[in-house]
């Protein structure tokens, strides 16, 4: 049986900055860091337009409590406040020991780190490092997990999580290249699995965001807060659903509709492209709705609309925002310097997920927390996002709580002694759980049915939602679910069995998105992301509360738990 002090699923920006800070602070914490894909292949690599911090760099009216209230607006008055103060307080900081590490930010005439405007920010707050800040960050902190002897478990599947006694005590994962099954053994287990983007069938996520951790908490009696707030990103190539950064628009493009006009000036007169992502990706939802989309030979009538960047010209674009220019360029073959990209909303990001509080301990219901599991990143939901997350915010979150995460956790195992468990116990469900797929034969293919699923989720789900919608919807995920008995393997050998992953995957997204919808059917207000058409209004009396969603065999049960409102009271949002 494999063991370490800790044990950290996640190799993106969250699971690999916590575990840089364990080392930094006690140098002997022996901590392992499994991931799926190489981490270097996380879904983090692929963020594009930037990192928020009160730099001042360009906008010297800037401070923290200015960032702090821009994010509590823009979560329509849902993210604990408490969370975002540390957000925002700590994101210089953040910034320039990433810089000193190495990270390489785009830089001002005079040297300093460039600051660009980005969605729902009142100042130019947003560092990047052109158009893949990502990458730049990423690559920086794999190399200094290595520099600091962290053990790296790539390609591994993390299959269940072992939590007995309301302790997590390790977890049992699967070597992807042998199929070997492994046990292992830690004092504290971190979470940091990414989202969820891949329960929906148009999304700008990897194919690795498949919310397993979400649904390996949830398979042990843990809630997840918050799940219906899922954002839709306004700005998705069309047809594929890979982003288009905000960034673009935060160098000034324009949407336009099928009459060339940019209508913005409707739905959000003052920030116009600029405004937060939940009103955004609803504005082109109603110009398409109305008739005033855009078809493939340029008439009105279609499901897309404009992304105009001609304006802007040609060394702007390839300078500040090349990769987007590239992408519309390889994908659907549009030269964004002389004519616009067909866009439309992409389900993004999740608002939600393992409740934590400020320490990255998870919640075990709305007042108890559990032993020894943490979790930080796009996977937890502490809550700094609330009901919509502003961009640029989320790399942040990744990097502010996997530090202070990883302190806590430095901190928790210090002289504890490691967990006993029955490991023969664990091995032999993980055995039987592969062996059940393997021998399964039913028709349905993995494939086919993960198809219909995330087609039920985008439809019954998406950026507009109402009961009846989603009651359909919630019957149909129940019977597709239980056509999973049903789906059969081609692929039965040991030795890097992607059907296999792909089989498991399928049953977290099944699970996720059974709470997505469960939440968003008993949340009858709109708020953020969230937007009923059959209750249009936020009701604050009823509904200024965090989702606790429980699941089991029988269905979800939910709770709710109360906001943390300390500074800013709620108000009506207006851009
Ligand atoms: C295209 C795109 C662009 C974005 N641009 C920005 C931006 O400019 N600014 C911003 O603030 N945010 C941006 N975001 C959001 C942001 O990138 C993510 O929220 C953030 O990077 C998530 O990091 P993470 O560490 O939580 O998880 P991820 O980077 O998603 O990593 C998850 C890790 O968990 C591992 N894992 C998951 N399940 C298992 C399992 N069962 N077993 C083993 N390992 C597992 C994976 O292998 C991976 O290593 C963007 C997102 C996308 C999709």
């Amino acid at each position: 049986m494999l063991q370490h002090d800790v044990i950290i699923v996640g190799g993106g920006l969250a699971g690999c900055r916590a575990a840089l800070e364990i080392k930094r602070t006690d140098p002997n914490i022996d901590v392992g860091l499994i991931a799926k894909t190489h981490p270097i292949r996380s879904h983090s690599v692929a963020a594009q337009g930037g990192i928020a911090a009160s730099l001042k760099n360009v906008d010297p009216a800037d401070s923290w409590e200015a960032h702090a209230f821009d994010t509590v607006k823009g979560s329509d008055y849902l993210a604990d406040q408490d969370a975002v103060e540390i957000l925002t307080k700590e994101a210089p900081e953040v910034i320039i020991d990433l810089e000193h590490m190495g990270v390489l930010f785009s830089r001002l005439e005079d040297g300093k780190i460039a600051q660009r405007a980005f969605g729902g920010h009142s100042h130019k707050r947003t560092c990047y490092a052109a158009d893949k800040t990502g990458h730049a960050i990423l690559h920086e902190l794999v190399m200094n997990l290595r520099r600091n002897g962290v053990k790296i478990y790539d390609e591994w599947y993390v299959m269940n999580l072992i939590f007995e006694d309301n302790q997590a005590k390790g977890l049992v994962m699967l070597h992807i290249e042998t199929g070997k099954l492994e046990v292992v053994l830690a004092k504290a287990v971190m979470f940091a699995t990414g989202g969820y983007g891949r329960v929906f069938n148009t999304t700008s996520n990897d194919f690795a965001s498949t919310g397993d951790g979400l649904a390996m908490t949830a398979a042990v009696g843990l809630p997840l807060e918050d799940m219906e707030f899922v954002q839709f990103h306004p700005t998705g190539l069309f047809p594929v659903g890979v982003l288009i950064s905000e960034a673009v628009r935060g160098e000034g493009a324009y949407l336009r509709n099928s009459d060339g006009d940019r209508f913005m000036e409707k739905y959000a007169p003052k920030q116009m492209e600029l405004a937060p992502r939940d009103i955004t990706s609803r504005a082109i939802t109603l110009e398409i709705r109305a008739g005033r989309g855009i078809h493939k030979d340029g008439s009105a009538g279609g499901n897309f609309v404009h992304l105009d960047l001609t304006h802007m010209g040609k060394e702007k674009i390839m300078s500040k925002v090349p990769f987007c220019w590239e992408e519309a360029e390889r994908l659907v073959g549009i030269d964004a310097v002389v004519e616009p990209m067909p866009v439309r909303p992409t389900a993004h990001y999740s608002m939600g997920g393992i409740p934590v509080n400020t320490d990255g301990r998870v919640r075990k219901n709305g007042t108890e927390l559990t032993e020894g599991f943490f979790a930080a990143g796009e996977c937890a939901c502490v809550s700094v996002h609330g009901a919509n997350r502003l961009g640029s915010n989320s790399l942040l979150e990744c990097i502010v709580y996997g530090r202070r995460v990883g302190s806590k956790i430095a901190e928790y195992v210090g002289d504890r002694p490691l967990p006993a468990i029955n490991e023969t116990q664990y091995l032999q469900a993980a055995q039987e759980r592969i062996q059940k797929l393997m021998e399964q034969t039913g028709t349905t293919r993995i494939s086919d049915l993960r198809q219909r699923f995330q087609d039920t989720m985008s439809e019954h789900c998406g950026v507009f939602r109402t009961d009846e919608i989603m009651s359909e919807g919630i019957q149909e995920i129940q019977s597709l679910t239980a056509e999973y008995n049903d789906v059969f393997l081609d692929d039965k050998s040991t030795h890097w069995n992607t059907e296999l992953i792909e089989a498991m995957e399928l049953q977290s997204i099944l699970k996720v998105g059974e709470a997505i919808l469960t939440s968003a059917y008993k949340r009858q207000e709109s708020r953020g992301a969230h937007s009923r058409e059959d209750f249009p209004t936020r009701d604050d009396e009823k509904y200024l509360g965090h989702t606790l969603s429980f699941c089991s065999d029988d269905g979800v049960t939910i709770e709710y738990m109360p906001v943390v409102i300390d500074r800013f009271e709620p108000k009506e949002r207006k851009y």
